[in-house]
């Protein structure tokens, strides 16, 4: 199908994309990869887009303070190929190196992603995982959200319509990793699951587990997070943690991909997996 008839504009400044958004009543364009896929199938039916992808300062990786600063409208492909990440927080280049194919890494973004919440995709799991700062902007002015508030249900995050994402950051973490069961068409994630540790002196001080794919929204896996926390970093400590992921995620997906009980299944196997790479990534 075609899409309904749309304006189109390009915005060249955050304000000036916030002045056409309030204006227009429209949609932001960014990479166009969730969005053009739902106007096709008439899911979607905005009447101006507001092109963001090429803002000057809206995409870019930069390092502040020990802390990472993410553009919104940075792309899959130059996070996945981020030196700067690959250095300080790998975890986040190995999941966007996992999103989809070539097309949808060199066009769909990082800011795109977040608003959209697809239960299935990858970044929100990492973001969690991270404790990742959300930061909007919108004409009353700038606002922070963490990514523990912002996912909210199926498809709905804390963002109001004529609020727009500029940036993520967050505070590396290098014992951290990204693991996930994908369908095998879109790499859409089936069960993923991101782990960061906080190890000091062989001990786990804090953990934080971030899971997607398995249900409505990416939620954290708490219990997981406290069976980890003040114990030893070990083989044994993971297994015992990992052993009882997700029994505590009421609305478990099942679909043509994978049954609710397969799902289950597999959220125990994956969280071992990121935690052990995790692991062996705290040296
Ligand atoms: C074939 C295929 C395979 C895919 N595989 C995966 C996968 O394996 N893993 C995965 O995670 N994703 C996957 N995706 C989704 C892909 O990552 C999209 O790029 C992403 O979900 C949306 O980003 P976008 O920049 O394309 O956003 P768009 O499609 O342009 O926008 C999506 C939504 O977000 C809003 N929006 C965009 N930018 C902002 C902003 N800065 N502030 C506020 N709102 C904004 C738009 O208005 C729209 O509502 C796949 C997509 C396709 C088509």
């Amino acid at each position: 199908m075609i899409t309904t008839a749309f304006d189109y504009h390009r915005a060249t400044s955050v304000d000036d994309a916030l002045a056409k958004l309030a204006a227009s009543g429209g949609k932001l364009l960014a990479g166009g990869h969730s969005l053009v896929p739902l106007m096709k199938l008439r899911m979607s039916e905005p009447t101006a887009l507001i092109d963001i992808a090429r803002i000057p300062g809206l995409s870019g990786i930069r390092e502040n303070q020990g802390s990472i600063e993410i553009g919104a409208a940075t792309t899959h492909h130059q996070v996945a190929t981020s030196a700067l990440l690959a250095k300080v927080c790998p975890m986040v280049c190995e999941m966007a190196a996992d999103i989809g194919d070539p097309q949808v890494r060199n066009k769909g973004t990082i800011g795109g992603s977040l608003a959209h919440a697809d239960p299935a995709a990858d970044y929100p799991a990492v973001m969690l995982a991270l404790d990742a700062d959300i930061h909007l902007q919108s004409p009353r002015g700038p606002r922070v959200v963490k990514a523990s508030e912002f996912f909210q249900g199926l498809f709905t995050v804390d963002l109001a319509q004529d609020e727009m994402i500029v940036s993520v950051r967050f505070i590396p973490v290098k014992a951290a990793a990204y693991a996930k069961l994908h369908q095998r068409a879109s790499h859409f994630a089936i069960v993923g699951v991101a782990a960061a540790l906080d190890v000091s002196k062989g001990v786990i001080q804090s953990a934080r587990v971030g899971l997607t794919g398995a249900s409505s929204h990416a939620t954290r896996l708490t219990e997981v997070e406290q069976a980890l926390t003040g114990r030893a970093l070990s083989a044994e400590t993971i297994e015992a943690a990992a052993r009882g992921a997700g029994q505590s995620v009421t609305d478990v997906n099942a679909d043509l991909h994978a049954s609710e009980d397969y799902r289950r299944a597999m959220i125990p196997v994956f969280t071992k997996r990121a935690l052990t790479r995790a692991m062996e990534r705290a040296g």
